[in-house]
């Protein structure tokens, strides 16, 4: 069954199988040369600064120059008087393939929390479900400001759901990393299919430098959480040692006991590992870490929706240890995609939790939302600031509207006041996905139509067993 979406509907036919025809980017608009004139800039580039006015110039995908003033007679011109012009957001976690299960999700109801249902739900996904459910979160991030994920997708059950992952994102248009992690329910005492990771790997590698890999490990050490799997540390050195082998980093959640000690006496830990949920760690955990160059994934939101015993977001700690930080979605079944919502809880829970003992300002949590995730991505020489010669991943946020408008400064009104609904323009790798506060070619009603047609297919096959 062909899946409608973006306008031609290219590379959306194709919903098993190894990929076979080209990495192109079939359908999505193409990348042209413009001026976004008189702009509010924020770089997020000490070296380019910001401007009250100023012009940013794009051609061929990359940011050509940024300044008070542009001439460029060939370039078409967005007017973006009253906008705030700055990078778009950078999201480090998200399981993008539960996108499709916000019906069957329930907060209230602990039988139809998050766990059971992506793990009861999960064994019966196909192809075509993943690339349904990526589609449709993307959408969602796109329309939200976000230019790059990671999509962390740890129910990958064979290298063509992996696959169909990889296609989703590339045919939506944005940059990001897809880390390969093994179907729920793979036994603990073997390694995961690294034979299908180096297969993903020598069929998406290079493309055209949108998108990267990564591997998902399960957790190390004596975790509490059975669902997604708990490795000793002699699987994670076979596991980590062939991810490493291939030279992609890794990325794990740390939800219950701390593993940090025990994966830096393994000597596991460095710059290409990626920690998520930064609740539970010790100080001297947190000097590991920085010595190690390890990174952490905050999801403000989902971690805020845990139990007290889970741990409170140590933003401040690992700020003052010196630990790269960066934020994240995680999952979108019970709250939506609000990358001003995060950069608010984190600001709300910081002050709540430390006042103003760590200083915090708005600005920096902006940094966080952009820059920050790009470096712990490793793709900060690419995208995450307004700096000439990076790639074009750009976001132009109204002022005007009744919730912002008077504005004064523009980092406290984007922290403290904006909603998703106010990111007028998304421009990923220099191409306008999003226009006026629209699609500029993807049609959004058959992604959400494909999206549940794929859930009802789902569930019934769930019901049969
Ligand atoms: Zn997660």
């Amino acid at each position: 069954m062909a899946i409608a979406g973006i306008a031609g509907g290219a590379g959306c036919t194709n919903t098993g199988g190894p990929q076979r025809e080209s990495h192109g980017t079939g359908a999505l608009p193409e990348r042209g040369e413009f001026i976004i004139r008189g702009a509010i800039i924020l770089s997020l580039d000490a070296a380019v600064g910001d401007f009250a006015s100023g012009d940013l110039h794009v051609r061929n995908g990359a940011i050509v120059a940024v300044a008070k003033a542009i001439d460029a007679p060939r370039a078409s011109v967005i007017d973006a008087k009253g906008m705030i012009c700055m990078p778009g957001f950078v999201e480090t976690h998200w399981h993008l393939w539960t996108s499709l299960l916000r019906p069957m999700l329930r907060t209230d109801d602990a039988q139809r929390g998050y766990f059971p249902v992506t793990n009861a739900l999960g064994r019966h996904y196909t192809p075509r479900d993943h690339y349904c459910s990526v589609r449709l979160g993307l959408a969602e991030g796109i329309s939200a400001g976000a230019t790059t994920v990671h999509n962390w997708s740890h129910n990958i059950a064979s290298p063509d759901h992996a696959d169909a992952e990889l296609r989703a994102m590339r045919d939506m248009g944005m940059r990001g990393r897809f880390s390969y992690g093994p179907v729920q329910g793979w036994p603990n005492d073997r390694p995961m299919d690294l034979e299908g990771l180096a297969k993903i790997q020598k069929q998406w590698m290079p493309n055209d430098g949108t998108l990267t890999l990564g591997m998902c490990s399960r957790n190390v050490g004596d975790g509490t959480n059975a669902l997604r799997g708990n490795i000793s540390v002699d699987i994670a050195r076979r596991e980590w040692g062939g991810a490493r082998a291939l030279g992609l980093p890794i990325t794990m959640h740390t939800s219950g006991p701390s593993p940090i000690t025990l994966l830096d006496k393994a000597g596991l830990l460095g710059p290409d590992v990626q920690l998520v949920h930064p609740l539970l760690t010790t100080a001297e955990e947190r000097r590991i870490l920085r010595e190690r160059g390890v990174s952490y994934s905050t999801s403000p939101v989902g971690e805020s929706q845990r139990p007290a015993s889970a741990g409170e977001i140590q933003l401040a700690e690992l700020l003052e240890a010196g630990v790269k930080v960066s934020m994240s979605v995680d999952l979108t079944g019970t709250y939506n995609v609000d990358f001003f919502q995060c950069m608010r809880f984190l600001y709300h829970l910081h002050r709540h939790r430390v006042g103003r003992r760590v200083p915090l300002t708005a600005k920096r949590l902006v940094q966080l939302a952009t820059l920050d995730g790009a470096v712990d991505l490793g793709i900060a020489r690419h995208t995450g600031s307004l700096t000439p010669g990076k790639r074009a991943d750009i976001i132009l946020v109204r002022t005007g509207d009744i919730n912002m408008a008077p504005m004064g400064d523009p980092y406290e009104a984007l922290v403290n006041l904006a909603q998703p609904r106010n990111v007028d323009t998304v421009i990923a790798d220099g191409r306008i996905l999003r226009r006026g506060g629209r699609f500029t070619a993807l049609d959004h009603a058959a992604v959400v139509k494909d999206a549940t047609m794929a859930l009802a297919e789902l569930s019934a096959r769930a019901k049969r067993g």
